[in-house]
């Protein structure tokens, strides 16, 4: 038995290497040229975003910082579709980061004005308060209790809490975690939801990212991830075959995370998103990124101002 379960463990921690290296499709975490899909089809290329070259942000005094130099933008590392960085080459994908690459254009950046800066869920709100990253694009749930520390412009995607467990698992939602193990990230809404007390977890562990969950469940360490479904759902189609993605039960909007006082600059990207919504980058991005891990397009949601 423990045999067979480090030999699954092992065989999933190789699938996911190698996906990391080999040649596939745009926007996942095998993406070399972004030409191909894995199966040979061709994958949809990925839009390009034409950058404004007399941009200005009035009263914002994060632009009044970075204007003409570089913008830093924080995101996730190891979500396969939405912020991925490949080990070896270093290449961002997914579509977090063409969310990223929209804004910083019309911000005056060119993607070699950029520097991507990997933050854990954990550390967002200090990273984006203290200045560390201007910007924050990463799966961040929008809610009441992060505005008291972080602005938040958008949402330019809504996703919901979901459970992801190996294929032959009777677990079927959330009503049937009694007594089993979960893992989820620091600092998540996933993780503080699964807390709550009717889920009646026996263990709720809490590790620096989804990626380390995923090898709990394949180790057997864990019975199930939690986090949201459009996260899961690349890890699943990394290993097609040994897991899937089960339940949804919640609403998880995505926000731009930025200074709280920068209401000028929550503005800006409010524009940015909706601009890029109204032209087609934002269907098109999302085709050739985190559309190709099976999750379904849902029309991007209204902008929230407030
Ligand atoms: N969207 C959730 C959150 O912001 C979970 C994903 C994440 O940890 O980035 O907490």
């Amino acid at each position: 038995m423990k045999l067979r379960k480090s030999a699954a463990a092992a065989a999933v921690v190789l699938a996911l290497a190698a996906s990391a290296t080999a040649c596939g499709k745009s926007g996942s975490p095998d993406d070399k040229d972004g030409a191909k899909a894995s199966d040979g089809s061709s994958a949809p290329a990925l839009p390009t975003y034409k950058v404004n070259t007399s941009a200005d942000v009035k009263d914002s005094p994060v632009f009044e910082k970075i204007k003409g130099k570089e913008i830093t933008i924080g995101t996730k590392a190891d979500q396969p579709f939405l912020g991925f960085e490949n080990p070896s080459t270093k290449k961002r994908t997914g579509f977090d980061i063409e969310i990223a690459k929209m804004i910083a254009a019309d911000l005056g950046f060119d993607e070699d004005h950029i520097k991507f800066k990997t933050v854990p869920s954990e550390a967002r709100e200090t990273k984006i308060a203290s200045g560390d990253v201007d910007l924050y694009v990463g799966t961040y749930t929008i809610n009441d209790e992060r505005k008291k520390q972080v602005g938040f412009a958008g949402p330019y995607y809504v996703a919901g809490q979901a459970l992801l467990v190996k294929k032959d698992s009777s677990i079927k939602g959330p009503d049937d975690l009694k007594g089993k193990k979960v893992c989820s990230a620091t600092g998540s809404t996933p993780l503080k939801r699964i807390k709550e007390a009717r889920y009646g977890v026996a263990e709720a562990k809490a590790q620096q990212g989804y990626q380390l969950c995923v090898q709990d469940l394949v180790n057997g360490q864990t019975d199930a991830v939690t986090t949201d479904d459009a996260i899961l759902k690349g890890y699943a189609a990394e290993n097609k075959g040994a897991l899937k993605v089960v339940g949804k039960f919640s609403t998880e909007p995505y926000g731009v995370g930025l200074k709280k006082e920068d209401a000028a600059l929550r503005e800006a990207v409010n524009k940015a998103i909706e601009a890029h919504e109204k032209n087609g980058d934002w269907k098109k991005a999302y085709d050739a990124t985190l559309g190709l891990s099976g999750a379904v397009a849902e029309m991007p949601p209204a902008i929230e101002r407030y």
